[in-house]
């Protein structure tokens, strides 16, 4: 910053009544308020943000760091992470905290939240128990699988499952399945984690049962299939089913694994949608170890289940990283009320709201649209024109990959700026800070909102998020 620009940064002082003014400090600690205006002058001398005080007058310069403090407290303020409406139509949106639990189980968390638990304690026995124990037989019924653990994530499953199996020998996996999910799991990553050694066969688009066959020595001590949950090879094409790795593996001495990540639990085909592989599936095919996400299309807590054959699973449960692995009894909670939706055929797809959103009926999403659009007409119809029309929306986090589901969205296209028109991504980002925030999508010069992942109760407040951001009746005509 020049000497000159420097002498323009307000005092702390000076900071601290603007925002008084403004009303902005009453609902804040002092000294939370202070240390962000600290930040904020602080961020201003180092040349950082905000922009405007390179070159602003004393009073720019206040007033960009005010609302700079402004916009960092309401963020902070009330603690995070915040309720948020997903208007983006991704039913599982990594960023947003996938899966929405199903009535049951935010029950079932409230519960064991606000008192003590039989989390490992055995009431009919009163002996210790294991926390598993109130898990393992639903899984296994669900699923059909011998035996079955659950540990904080997916990615956690893999570790423990490739430790447990493999450390310091040889892995062999194909070239076309060395996923990365969401920019942190990296099958080779993990793999190098867990002391397991990768050995990559076959080329990114063909891998052939030959191929694992030749790399087989007699330091190899798994076989491993990746589902490529997040995206598709497409074209000339060829890897190995899971019943053809396990057929290999029990010719050779070998155990096979599967990495499923997606884990869905009901035959998304049956239901019009391009078919994704089941757990009942792989466990059916005879893999040795299947693990699987608790919150992508299963629906629940973020868990990582591994299922399969007795022995194995037994030898997961006595590695000691289990313990640096495991769930707690929220998340435990929480899935056991999800799974037992599972028990029932038909009765996850109308409890579980991530199968319910990814299942919805266009027919549905279509009335809904309408409704909402006409609502808007009537609060917001000053921020520009609204229609409800088709559109299509992806599956996101890590499942259905290229899959796009036919949607009903609302779309605003803004009023001109001659009619005191706001851009699209003005109003994106007045929604996202209004209370509670709500994310929408801005595409060709419209806002859009994709009423899939709307929630009954969340549909009014979309209607006040945008109202707030709708100039006031008249506003325009007295100008
Ligand atoms: C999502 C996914 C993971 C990671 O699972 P998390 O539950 O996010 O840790 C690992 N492998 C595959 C194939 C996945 O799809």
């Amino acid at each position: 910053m020049t000497k000159n620009a420097l002498r323009q940064l307000p005092s702390v002082d000076r900071v601290w009544r603007a925002l008084e003014a403004r009303g902005a400090v009453d609902a804040y600690p002092r000294a939370l308020v202070i240390r962000e205006i600290r930040d904020a002058i602080d961020a201003a001398r180092a040349g950082e943000a905000p922009a405007t005080t390179a070159a602003g007058s004393r009073e720019a310069v206040l007033s960009a760091i005010a609302a700079t403090v402004e916009d960092r407290l309401r963020a902070r303020g009330k603690g995070g992470p915040r309720r948020v409406i997903n208007g983006t139509g991704v039913a599982l949106h990594t960023n947003l905290g996938r899966a929405v639990l199903s009535e049951a189980a935010r029950q079932a968390v409230a519960s064991v939240a606000g008192g003590y638990s039989d989390l490992e304690l055995d009431l009919t026995t009163g002996e210790r128990g294991s926390r598993l124990d109130h898990v393992e037989g639903l899984i296994r019924e669900v699923t059909g699988a011998e035996a079955a653990l659950v540990v904080n994530n997916n990615a956690a499953a893999v570790l423990l499952a490739l430790d447990t199996l493999a450390e310091g020998r040889e892995v062999i996996v194909s070239r076309g399945q060395l996923v990365e999910i969401g920019g942190a799991f990296r099958v080779p990553a993990v793999m190098a984690k867990s002391g397991a050694r990768l050995v990559e066969v076959g080329t990114t688009n063909k891998t052939y049962l030959r191929d694992y066959e030749e790399a087989i020595t007699p330091e190899t001590a798994l076989l491993l299939r990746v589902h490529t949950s997040n995206y598709r090879v497409i074209g000339f094409v060829a890897e190995v089913a899971l019943d053809e790795l396990v057929e290999l593996g029990r010719r050779r001495g070998l155990p096979v694994m599967e990495d499923l990540g997606s884990g869905a639990l009901v035959e998304f085909a049956a239901h019009g949608l391009p078919s994704e592989p089941t757990v009942q599936r792989s466990v059916r095919a005879g893999a040795d170890v299947v693990t699987f996400s608790g919150d992508k299309l299963l629906g629940g807590p973020q868990a990582g289940i591994a299922v399969g054959r007795r022995e194995v699973i037994a030898r997961m449960r006595s590695n000691q990283l289990m313990r640096a692995l495991r769930i707690d009894k929220l998340t435990l909670a929480a899935l056991v009320a999800t799974l037992r939706a599972y028990l029932e055929p038909g009765r996850a797809e109308r409890e579980v709201p991530a199968l319910a959103a990814l299942l919805a009926e266009p027919t549905a999403l279509a009335a809904k649209a309408r409704r909402l659009a006409s609502r808007l007409r009537l609060r917001a119809g000053g921020l520009g024109r609204f229609t409800a029309e088709p559109d299509a929306s992806p599956a996101g986090g890590g499942s259905l990959p290229g899959v796009e589901l036919p949607t009903w969205v609302i779309a605003l296209e803004p009023a001109a700026p001659a009619a005191h028109g706001m851009t699209p991504n003005e109003i994106e980002a007045g929604l996202r800070r209004a209370d509670p925030p709500v994310l929408v999508r801005v595409s060709q010069g419209r806002v859009l909102v994709d009423v899939r992942t709307l929630a009954r109760e969340e549909v009014s407040m979309v209607v006040e998020a945008f109202a707030g951001l709708a100039p006031a009746p008249g506003a325009g005509e007295t100008q």
